[in-house]
């Protein structure tokens, strides 16, 4: 290698020396300078730490003025130091003053070195400084020359992320690894929790850097590629993967990346330069993450998890094991962090100790975020690089109102926080008080509230908010969470778990609401251009009707003896109810022939969710017992806009004119057939759209668990007929000449009402 003496390997076994010699931190850093200057035959090598302000610090230099260590600080946008640490890769010039970038430091003397070669400091991704070697002599790096700075680098980051050097720091300007993080996501659970990082898939921890002998881990390395292909392709063959399957897309994508020659010369590279193959593993990864935090293309970003899977099961093959998580050891205020998870995987841990989920993936409708919503666990989603940003132990506060994540919060911040949940607490035990009255409006109208379940931690949901029963209990979330297709004898144990929870109040069953955004993995699955408009729900179930018979026998089984109620979702035209009505009495002709005792009375009614059922819903009110609102799907066909898309989720306000009209002609229809109606889209459970909805005649809802109170110390103090008055007003106005939602919050502000 032209230049360096002794090459790379020598440099970093010194390292190893230095990295263990009972010095200060101060002198460590200056041994290390020293070193890495004289084996790359540079005149300057210095060490910039990135700090929690986001400036970069001097610590350490061999060359330049030593005055200047720990005075030097610049903006991570100022010169080529900051390009470095922005950019988060290598910059290396012949001619560094004639770079665009360039700026010097009259104190540190710079100015007479023209050679310039910069690398990150970088961890998991994050840049945590920057390491620069210079000459004065103009001279090109050899590419050898930079990998062995990079590699070095390397044993810097380690040694931040120790925190060893946070004593040399000034108060406030200390290194940028422990720094506190605000990140924002997607707001998936109405809860906010204060807690200590785990990781879900814990990190590798590399304890030997350092190799003793290349080959051995050039060896060690091939046998792991070997193994990890091997590994792949039994997968692959195994028949577990269903073919075509989004799970097999990844797989076959691992075993392209897996034999990727670029990627395995990169690694073996890294060995070169005198690292062990776990710590070259783990070099590479950093720097594609690096490299692909910066991309924007989605695709892109999307792959970077492939390859940080890849390369967590290429360190698992060479250190041997399994990297469990923690489920049962979980520490007090748990807060889990992993890229994404399946449901079954967080109902696995300790719910005593769980308090809040941050997942990288995972959207408000994912299936993870129904189960930590039924958990009432704090959990915020689409948070990117989370995992890279969180070490396990750290402080972190999850607001899953807002989306917010502050990881190692400022003590400002952690007070506010705990100010924010003991709020929150008081005001939970207000609810708490409440819940034994009667939700009756200040004029005396009667509201049914009811809350929306869907798995067995739901239930105990029912007596703790008081309400009068389960308006929607969506039975898809039993097959979401399962591993399998549960058979009916496991529906069946469900479904009576429920009504015996229940205790004789009201539970609305509705059939299996799946195929759209709710798959399952262990069912196959169509590709379709619109799922949402798809093959689902009640489509799925007539077409297949073993299923749907299957779960209705459940239900009426389960219901023997008691009343049952079962509710079809995306009923589009009135055969499809008929249909599907034909189907239960089918079944209870069934139960009865074989002696089976049946419920003392059962309803069947639908959901109201696809706009054409609003142009036959007279024929439809003669036939059902009940009809249920279905806002969040009914709103997005409406104004054909997904419900699960940020982009599109404020364009049309729910609380418009066009909407009320919409429900207010529901209501009156279902009041005029004499038939119950009720609303258990998401609309009714923030208590500015139940205060709407009871200005236009409803009268029943069917809430999250966590809005029965809210909803319920809103309309003790509301005036019915008042608001009544109000909307029916501001309806008769021409279009767009008021906002239904500013006048209902000022007329909430002037009654008193807490909205
Ligand atoms: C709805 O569409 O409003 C509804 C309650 O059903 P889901 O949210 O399960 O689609
Ligand atoms: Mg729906």
């Amino acid at each position: 290698m032209r230049g360096a003496l002794g090459g790379p390997r020598v440099l970093l076994r010194r390292l190893r020396e230095v990295m263990a010699e009972p010095v200060s931190a101060q002198e460590r850093l200056d041994k290390i300078v020293v070193l890495i200057a004289a084996n790359m035959v540079a005149e300057v090598c210095s060490v910039y730490v990135l700090r929690v302000d986001g400036t970069l610090e001097l610590y350490a230099t061999e060359g330049l003025n030593r005055q200047a260590v720990h005075l030097t600080v610049m903006r991570s946008d100022e010169g080529l130091v900051g390009l470095v640490a922005t950019e988060a890769s290598p910059i290396n010039l012949n001619d560094a003053q004639a770079h665009p970038a360039f700026s010097y430091r009259p104190e540190t003397g710079e100015e007479i070195y023209r050679s310039f070669l910069g690398v990150p400091i970088l961890r998991a991704g994050n840049t945590l400084g920057v390491l620069v070697v210079q000459n004065r002599a103009r001279r090109t790096y050899s590419e050898e020359e930079v990998e062995a700075l990079q590699t070095t680098a390397m044993v810097l980051a380690e040694m931040i992320a120790s925190g060893e050097l946070t004593s040399l720091a000034q108060p406030g300007a200390e290194p940028a690894v422990r720094r506190p993080v605000h990140v924002s996501g997607a707001a998936l659970t109405d809860a906010i929790a204060l807690g200590h990082v785990v990781l879900h898939e814990p990190r590798v921890v590399i304890t030997n850097f350092i190799a003793d002998d290349v080959q051995k881990e050039l060896r060690r390395l091939g046998v792991a590629i070997e193994t990890l292909r091997a590994e792949l392709d039994l997968m692959l063959e195994s028949g577990e993967v269903a073919e075509g399957g989004e799970h097999r897309d990844v797989l076959e994508a691992y075993r392209m990346f897996a034999h990727d020659r670029g990627w395995v010369h990169k690694l073996e590279e890294a060995v070169l330069t005198g690292l062990t193959a776990e710590a070259a593993v783990e070099r590479v990864q950093s720097d594609t993450r690096a490299r692909m935090l910066r991309q924007t293309d989605p695709y892109l970003r999307e792959r970077l998890h492939d390859f940080d899977d890849l390369a967590h099961r290429l360190q698992r093959q060479l250190l041997g094991y399994d990297h469990a998580p923690t489920r049962d050891r979980l520490p007090e205020h748990a807060i889990i962090v992993a890229r994404s998870m399946g449901p079954a995987a967080l109902l696995d841990y300790d719910r005593n100790r769980l308090r809040g989920l941050v997942l990288e993936e995972g959207g408000p409708n994912s299936h993870v975020a129904i189960v930590a919503r039924a958990l009432g666990i704090a959990a915020v989603g689409e948070v990117p690089n989370a995992t890279g940003l969180a070490d396990p132990g750290d402080a972190v506060i999850v607001d899953g109102v807002t989306g917010d994540v502050h990881i190692r919060p400022t003590p400002d911040m952690e007070a506010a926080y705990v100010e924010r949940v003991r709020l929150r607490a008081r005001r939970q035990l207000q609810y708490l008080s409440l819940r034994d009255r009667p939700a009756v409006t200040k004029d005396g109208q009667p509201v049914t509230l009811m809350i929306n379940a869907g798995l067995p931690i739901d239930l105990p949901h029912l007596a703790e908010t008081g309400a009068v029963g389960i308006g929607l209990f969506r039975t898809e979330l039993q097959f979401m969470v399962a591993a399998q297709f549960p058979r009916t004898s496991e529906q069946l144990a469900l479904y009576r778990n429920v009504l015996d929870a229940a205790g004789g109040k009201p539970v609305v069953f509705r059939t299996l609401d799946i195929g759209g955004d709710k798959v399952l993995p262990y069912m196959r699955n169509y590709e379709e251009e619109n799922p949402a408009l798809g093959w689902r729900a009640i489509r799925l179930g007539l077409d297949r009707p073993g299923l749907l018979r299957s779960q209705v026998r459940a239900m009426l089984r389960a219901a023997s003896g008691r009343e049952l109620r079962i509710m079809f979702p995306m009923i589009a035209a009135v055969h499809e109810f008929d249909e599907a009505k034909g189907l239960v009495e089918r079944e209870l002709t069934h139960l009865r022939r074989h002696g089976h005792r049946l419920p003392e009375r059962v309803e069947v009614g639908t959901m109201l969710e696809v706009p054409a059922l609003l142009f036959q819903l007279d024929e439809l009110l003669e036939r059902v017992d009940f009809l249920s609102v279905g806002s969040n799907d009914l709103l997005q066909f409406l104004f054909a806009a997904d419900r699960g898309n940020a982009r599109v989720a404020n364009r049309f306000d729910p609380l418009s004119v066009p909407v009320l009209r919409v429900l207010k002609l529901i209501v009156d229809r279902a009041n005029a057939h004499g038939k119950s109606v009720t609303l258990c889209g998401e609309l009714a459970s923030k208590p500015i759209g139940a205060l709407a909805l009871i200005a236009i005649g409803f009268r029943a809802f069917s809430l999250l668990p966590s809005a029965v109170g809210p909803v319920k110390a809103m309309l003790l103090d509301l005036d019915a007929g008042k608001v009544e008055r109000l909307v029916a007003a501001l309806m008769a106005l021409p279009l767009g000449s008021a906002s239904v939602r500013a006048k209902l919050t000022a007329f909430a502000e002037a009654e008193g009402l807490s909205l």
